[in-house]
């Protein structure tokens, strides 16, 4: 039923809300560094496909495992435990605190992990460098373009070293040259860190930087092949 070795996977995830089936028999399955794009039309369950998997909700039945611990014997506190130290997070407007600078922004995951100040924006720093926005270290979210931010978001889901990111529509919000530069990045930089990720995109450009597709329809996975 559930692949062997997988990181993360889940069997016959059901939802409903009220009488719409949100999910109606989903199925799932990661491998540790692997990048699987979720795509699908919308209102197909992608986002609430995703936000099970990543245990911010719960379903109606169905089970989900990651790293052999099955999420819905875990209490909601082991549940914010887990999200916390091995998901990363990407959404599509990058959802960056808008008080806070951009370094500040980047270090906060480890910051609630409590880890000092120093130490915390020297990590920030250098993911920072390899996303290619150092240079706006001390610039609030505000002062930044959407791709800025971005990829300022990327370098803050990749902070604490993640095995796993969900990514919800990480290019929505950009024009196709950004949007691809910031699936360029956000690829590159899991794979060389061996995080794996689950991207979630209604398009086939953006799907394109992913080892494999899933798409949802009607609330139900169907893998697919991919065309060479
Ligand atoms: P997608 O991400 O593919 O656009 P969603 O997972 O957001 O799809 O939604 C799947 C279905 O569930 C849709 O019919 C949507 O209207 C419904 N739905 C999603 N979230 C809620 C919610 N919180 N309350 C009620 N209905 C919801």
């Amino acid at each position: 039923m559930i692949a062997p070795g997988s990181l993360l996977a889940a069997h016959d995830l059901r939802k409903a809300y009220g009488p719409t089936p949100a999910l109606d028999g989903a199925s799932f399955s990661i491998l540790p560094g692997e990048v699987v794009a979720i795509m699908g039309p919308s209102g197909s369950g992608k986002s609430t496909l995703l936000h099970c998997l990543a245990g911010i909700i719960r379903p109606d039945s169905g089970v989900i495992t990651y790293r052999d611990r099955v999420l819905s014997d875990m209490s909601d506190a082991e549940l914010s435990a887990l999200r916390r130290t091995e998901f990363g997070f990407v959404f599509q407007f990058g959802q960056l605190v808008p008080e806070l600078t951009c370094v500040e922004n980047v270090a906060l995951p480890l910051r609630l992990a409590g880890t000092r100040r120093k130490d915390a924006e020297r990590v920030a720093l250098e993911w920072m460098e390899r996303l290619e926005v150092d240079g706006l270290a001390s610039k609030r979210p505000g002062e930044v373009s959407g791709g800025q931010g971005q990829r300022v978001a990327i370098a803050r889901s990749l902070v604490t070293s993640p095995r796993l990111i969900f990514a919800d529509e990480p290019t929505g919000a950009l024009d196709s040259l950004n949007g691809e530069r910031v699936m360029e990045l956000l690829t590159a930089m899991a794979r060389s860190a061996n995080t794996a990720v689950v991207l979630v995109t209604h398009e086939t450009r953006v799907a394109a930087y992913s080892d494999r597709e899933i798409v949802v329809r009607d609330g139900k996975s169907h893998n697919m092949e991919r065309a060479v």
